[in-house]
């Protein structure tokens, strides 16, 4: 679908600006009724909060935009979907079966954290008062993903301000 490409572009710059701001380089957004009413990248350098990955930044956005608006957040969360540029490890993958959120779109699998089949398959099981399993539509533009965190894990210093993404080779 060409929405889909529009949405995981935008997630994708989201992720590029967690990047060049220190953070591990994942964005996302939140798109409800044809709009993205929340966005997020990873925030944890910045906040020293180990929460604050891109899925709780959105959330968070949402459920303010839900007060905003004065609707019913649980209605939103359950028509909403997320596109992100990585797959949700298994904290976020809770919090997004619990806003019953139906359909996630994501890009690389998250070998380590992976809350939706590569550690965990919290989307998917059958687990009691926990929301609802969710869909989960994996690999879109993966390549550019994995791209993104190896530039990451090759600066030297992650919370360095604005550090710039060297490249390998130029350096010797
Ligand atoms: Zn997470």
């Amino acid at each position: 679908m060409e929405d889909e490409a529009a949405w995981m572009e935008r997630a994708f710059s989201m992720a590029q600006e967690a990047l060049e701001a220190g953070e591990v380089p994942v964005g996302c957004l939140l798109v409800y009724d044809g709009a993205a009413i929340g966005k997020g990248r990873n925030e944890v350098n910045e906040t020293k909060n180990a929460t604050r990955h891109a899925e709780m930044v959105a959330i968070d956005q949402v459920l303010e935009w839900c007060q905003q608006h004065k609707k019913d957040h649980e209605e939103v969360f359950s028509h909403s979907v997320l596109y992100v540029t990585v797959e949700p490890c298994i904290m976020c993958a809770a919090a997004l079966r619990l806003m019953k959120i139906p359909r996630v779109v994501y890009g690389c699998r998250n070998e380590r954290f992976g809350g939706c089949g590569s550690v965990l398959s919290i989307s998917s099981d059958d687990i009691v008062d926990t929301g609802e399993p969710f869909e989960c539509i994996a690999g879109y533009r993966a390549k550019d993903a994995v791209e993104m965190l190896k530039a990451f894990y090759r600066q030297e210093n992650p919370n360095a301000p604005k550090s710039k993404v060297r490249k390998k080779d130029n350096r010797k």
